[in-house]
């Protein structure tokens, strides 16, 4: 049985059994893997404050016959501020859940593991909402999901704005191509989402938009989410009961 180290980020940690929990994480140099970190639920075990769901760690793992086994784990920033508050966590989760969903068990993505470490500490210091979305679309991208905006995704041809948006056909419809009931796409929301694909998540500069364009973007992404991966991730429904108990007004910075 081999031990190897790796650098990685817990994406979601569960109860195992009465003493032991069952980690999905993403780690940099051998993408999402499954372990099992025994005795991580006795309180005084040196595994329990370090295996924490969106941590970002070091650790050494050891080849089991079907599950790697967690044997030692070092945090490098622990990301405490995306458990302690609701919609930080509920986004943190989004954004787990989907890199679980966009890659599939040790494939290697050195370029997606950066842009989760740096979406988590832009939720902590920025809007949630803007800075969740930008990197839930630069991940789609990465992973090859990337929504058209330029032209139209049907016929490829020139765009007059406002268009409509067809997130089963993955991006902007001109007029010829799209169906009334479709959400309209304007020269607003066209500039947002081109602004979120290219923004620097490591140094984003200023930003800010309107509540209406950042809520109808937010839609736009999650129906485009869910066309995209065949299926609704859970955590937006989760989010969207969040949203129902607030406003939806304000700036976004
Ligand atoms: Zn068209």
């Amino acid at each position: 049985m081999g031990t190897y180290n790796c650098e990685a980020i817990l994406l979601a940690v569960r109860d195992y059994d009465a003493t032991s929990r069952m980690v999905t994480l993403f780690s940099r140099e051998h993408g999402k893997l499954s372990a099992l970190a025994y005795g991580a639920r006795r309180p005084r075990n040196e595994l329990a404050g370090c295996v924490q769901p969106f941590a970002h760690v070091e650790l050494a793992l050891a080849t089991g016959k079907n599950i790697e086994a967690l044997k030692q784990c070092a945090t490098r920033r622990s990301f405490r501020e995306l458990r302690e508050d609701l919609d930080r966590m509920a986004y943190a989760t989004m954004l787990a859940e989907l890199v679980a969903e966009l890659w599939p068990e040790r494939e290697p993505e050195p370029a997606a593991f950066d842009l989760l470490l740096s979406s988590f500490a832009l939720l902590v210091s920025r809007n949630v909402r803007v800075a969740a979305l930008a990197a839930a679309l630069q991940l789609m991208s990465l992973a090859g999901f990337r929504p058209e905006y330029e032209h139209c995704v049907v016929c490829g041809g020139e765009l007059t704005l406002p268009a409509r948006f067809d997130a089963s056909a993955g991006g902007a419809v001109c007029a010829a191509c799209s169906e009334p009931h479709l959400p309209p796409f304007g020269v607003e929301g066209r500039d947002f989402l081109a602004r979120m694909l290219d923004l620097d998540l490591a140094d984003p500069g200023h930003f800010s938009v309107t509540g209406a364009v950042l809520m109808d973007t937010e839609r736009l992404l999650g129906e485009f989410l869910t066309w995209r991966l065949d299926k609704p991730l859970r955590s937006l429904a989760f989010i969207a009961t969040l949203a129902r108990d607030k406003t939806g007004g304000g700036r976004g910075q």
